[in-house]
């Protein structure tokens, strides 16, 4: 029996183990000095004036549409394909949700359909508040053409970039927030760095900071310029928003503080690995993923689609046969508007076409910092025997 590769997981070193056991060992397991270190080491790479780390990313889209002051009568509207968690937060909020097809070659949120989407929308009143672009496999969208849309229909963007710390759009880090109101990160095992579960909001705006801030701890607040009336003493705190415990340790702050010192080898390794696919499996008959010029994807996911007329199994036969194989295949994603929650919200199949084709076809491979090239190997080689 062969060893089962999985499609994604961590990489822990003793560093990390270390960096944990020192916070374990001090005076602060949670609102501790390792929080605010772990937040101003990823807005410094990412170039963006702040970072909110919470306890996930869902926490943190969800904070995000309460900044944005998503609420009852508002659209959010994001990519279908992507994790149901981009179109949750709005219904969160009591807004409601609508979705953009995605674009052929990079499955990222189509910016010809959203311009069109946004027509129609100025013409009914019913524009969104809030678009969630999603960078889809570490795939930056293009994020200056929704940036002008932005600015002509009045929308906040808030990227979901839960795929994407590491990469660039146009030589820049994805999270500097120049395209957008505000940048959400994930830190769940199976993405580019971890802390077991985590994530993190990061703006350049100082209004977006000082309520992000405020609602991950109850909506309450410590500082006296923002206080309604005078301190009353040194215990006294004030609740101004309606906020929640979203909190993260500093436990888990150290393991992601930890794990940011090797973001760049994470990368480039997931690079190198994605390099090698592109090499191997040309000719296969796959669809092999296509990069935007503007952007250096980071590789959360490395995804083909299979040319179905040209072969005599089924997207579900090779997805089988490769897990029976022992290659730990994933699809990213099932059209979030065919979930039965959405589907009775009104939504439906044959609503978003083009994500569902992609539905029909992709196949995420194995990808994480720890691939072997032995194990990725093995990956080719069962893939071209069970395709050809
Ligand atoms: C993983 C993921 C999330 C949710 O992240 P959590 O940290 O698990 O809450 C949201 N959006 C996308 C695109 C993701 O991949």
């Amino acid at each position: 029996m062969s060893d089962y590769i999985p499609y994604g997981r961590q990489d822990i070193t003793q560093a990390d183990i270390d960096a944990v056991v020192t916070v374990l060992q001090s005076d602060w397991i949670t609102q501790g000095p390792s929080i605010s270190r772990f937040e101003q080491a990823v807005a410094d790479y990412c170039k963006a004036k702040y970072a909110v780390a919470v306890t996930s990313a869902t926490a943190a889209l969800h904070i995000a549409c309460l900044a944005a002051g998503l609420g009852s009568g508002d659209w959010l509207w994001t990519s279908p394909n992507t994790f149901v968690a981009s179109a949750n937060c709005a219904l969160y909020c009591g807004a409601q949700v609508d979705f953009v097809d995605i674009d052929a070659k990079t499955y990222n949120l189509d910016i010809e359909a959203l311009e069109q989407k946004l027509l129609v929308a100025e013409l009914q009143g019913n524009l969104p508040k809030v678009v969630v672009p999603v960078h889809l496999a570490g795939q930056s969208c293009e994020m200056e053409r929704i940036a002008g849309l932005s600015r002509k229909y009045g929308f906040t963007v808030l990227e979901d970039a839960s795929h994407a710390i590491g990469a660039r759009y146009r030589g820049q880090p994805v999270g500097n927030c120049q395209f957008s109101e505000m940048t959400v990160f994930s830190f769940h095992p199976v993405k580019i760095i971890t802390t077991g579960e985590g994530g993190m909001v990061l703006t350049n705006r100082d209004d977006l900071y000082e309520q992000l801030i405020r609602l991950r701890t109850h909506g309450i607040t410590r500082n006296e310029h923002l206080m309604t009336e005078a301190s009353h003493g040194p215990w006294y705190y004030q609740q101004l928003d309606l906020g929640l415990n979203y909190r993260i340790t500093d436990i888990q702050a150290a393991l992601g503080w930890s794990q940011m010192q090797r973001l760049e080898e994470f990368v480039g390794r997931r690079r190198q690995l994605a390099a090698r696919y592109n090499e191997s499996l040309s000719g296969l008959p796959i669809s092999l993923p296509h990069q935007h010029a503007d952007t250096l994807s980071s590789w959360h996911l490395y995804v083909v689609r299979l040319q179905l007329d040209e072969l005599r199994l089924t997207h579900r036969q090779v997805f089988e046969l490769l897990r029976a194989a022992g290659i730990g295949v994933n699809l990213h994603y099932i059209p979030v508007h065919t979930q039965p929650y959405y589907q009775q919200l009104g939504f439906n199949w044959g609503d978003f076409p083009e994500a569902e084709q992609y539905y029909r076809e992709a196949i995420s491979l194995p990808l994480y910092y720890g691939l072997s090239e032995t194990d990725q190997n093995r990956v080719f080689a069962t893939l071209k025997q069970t395709l050809m």
